[in-house]
């Protein structure tokens, strides 16, 4: 037999999975790991960004290089930049390119994908279906 108190658990957990339901899936950005060696800073997971960006390593890599105005290169997994540079601005600029490259405008899906024609990039929606050209050159 339930008590009060399993009864108003199951009643919360209700809750909470409606509320959930009702939500669009949100989109979280692997945690920034980064080391410093002199004037160097190393990114460590950068491969892990691209991976749950879904875009090119090479195309993230030169958008970073470019926001930070600073030359930049790819090991394996990680990836370094001349300077000292703090796990915030990494985020920063991850978010701003997830908004700019990957959130879909119209229902702010995460999963989209780009298709190029001629010479303009297109994001498609992969949720909605919507298709949006892509203003900047780093997708
Ligand atoms: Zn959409």
């Amino acid at each position: 037999m339930a008590t009060d108190y399993e009864k108003l658990l199951k009643r919360i957990e209700g809750n909470l999975n409606e509320t959930k339901k009702g939500t669009e899936k949100r989109f979280e950005l692997p945690i920034v790991d980064i080391m410093w060696e002199g004037q160097k800073t190393f990114l460590r997971n950068f491969l892990d960004f691209p991976k749950a960006l879904r875009r090119d390593p090479e195309k993230i890599l030169q958008y970073l290089s470019k926001e930070f105005a600073v030359p930049a290169e790819r090991m394996g997994e990680k990836a370094i930049f001349v300077g000292k540079r703090d796990p915030a601005d990494f985020s920063r600029l991850f978010k701003i390119y997830f908004k700019d490259y990957v959130e879909c405008p119209t229902c702010k899906s995460p999963d989209t994908k780009i298709e190029k024609e001629k010479r303009i990039s297109f994001l498609i929606c992969e949720a909605c279906g919507a298709k949006s050209p892509l203003i900047g050159k780093y997708a």
